[in-house]
């Protein structure tokens, strides 16, 4: 008899996690034997705009746990972020690794522009710097402010994003993103299930039927951020919409938010989801 966790009361699943070849704190195996240690059924790692997580994660959940893997693409229309996930993607897809590589490029070529724009304000910083503070993560506007507070710009990561780094500061360039509806094919071309996540209260109806029509498989319902009533509220469009419902913690790591396996999400939604994706078992 194999062994099995020993806390292996609750059969929850969690759809949505992060590492730190995104912006989580754990690396792919912590957060495989965090999962573990919670006795989840099944984990999702869904990093920003990257799979280079997955192979390692794969490893380290073996035959112990059941890996899903997956990606939370950074898409946005009109000013509006709208995530999607993908859910049982192929890390090795060369169409999805071809334009993370170049969305990586523009992130770094912003990261740049921002650079150039505190060195004209007197403010200079070494993008080296910046760009070795992200390690395996996505490079940003928090490694500047940290730049920007050991350099002597800034008090700290607030003054610096006050002064320079917010949406209203003098070097803010804006991060690029993907369009909704070549995220949604990215995640099919590489067989996957795009899934909106965490649509929040305040989007309307009929931009979630117009993402539906362009190919959207589910509804990210059960999220930290959502109410019960938006919870519900999102259960009864997608039921409308013919669509799946998922849901996950979007844990980051300890103290930032919920908690791994925090958001409980039946086990029931692993058989939708992986008919879904055209998945045995
Ligand atoms: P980026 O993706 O490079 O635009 O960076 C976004 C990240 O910057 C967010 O996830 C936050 O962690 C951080 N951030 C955004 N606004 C602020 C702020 N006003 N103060 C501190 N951190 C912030
Ligand atoms: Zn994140
Ligand atoms: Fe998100
Ligand atoms: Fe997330």
């Amino acid at each position: 008899m194999p062994r099995r966790p020993v806390t292996h009361g609750g059969r929850r699943v969690d759809l949505h996690a992060h590492t730190c070849f995104s912006d989580g704190a754990h690396t792919p195996e912590e957060l495989v034997a965090l999962a573990l240690g919670r006795g989840l059924a099944a984990l999702a790692v869904t990093d920003h705009d990257t799979v280079e997580s997955l192979p390692y994660a794969r490893a380290a959940a073996g035959v112990a746990l059941e890996l899903v893997p997956g990606i939370e693409l950074s898409s946005a229309q009109q000013g509006m972020d709208l995530h999607i996930l993908g859910y049982y993607i192929d890390p090795q897809d060369d169409g999805l690794r071809r334009r993370l590589e170049s969305f990586r490029l523009e992130r770094l070529e912003r990261v740049r522009e921002m650079a150039a724009r505190l060195g004209a304000l007197g403010a200079p910083v070494d993008v080296g710097e910046v760009v070795s503070l992200a390690g395996h993560g996505v490079v940003g506007r928090p490694h500047l402010a940290e730049v920007l507070v050991r350099a002597g710009h800034a008090d700290d990561a607030d003054d610096a994003f006050r002064r320079y780094l917010g949406s209203r500061g003098v070097a803010f360039v804006p991060r690029p993103a993907f369009r909704p509806d070549e995220a949604i094919a990215l995640v099919h071309a590489a067989g996957g299930v795009s899934v909106l996540a965490h649509p929040g209260p305040g989007l309307v109806d009929s931009v979630v039927e117009a993402l539906v029509t362009r190919g959207l498989r589910g509804i990210e319902a059960w999220h930290p951020q959502h109410s019960p009533a938006t919870v519900r509220r999102y259960e009864a469009l997608a039921e409308r919409l013919g669509v799946l419902v998922t849901g996950g913690s979007d844990f980051h790591g300890p103290g930032r938010s919920a908690d791994l396996g925090e958001m409980a999400v039946p086990v029931r939604v692993m058989a939708s989801l992986k008919r879904a994706a055209g998945v045995a078992g």
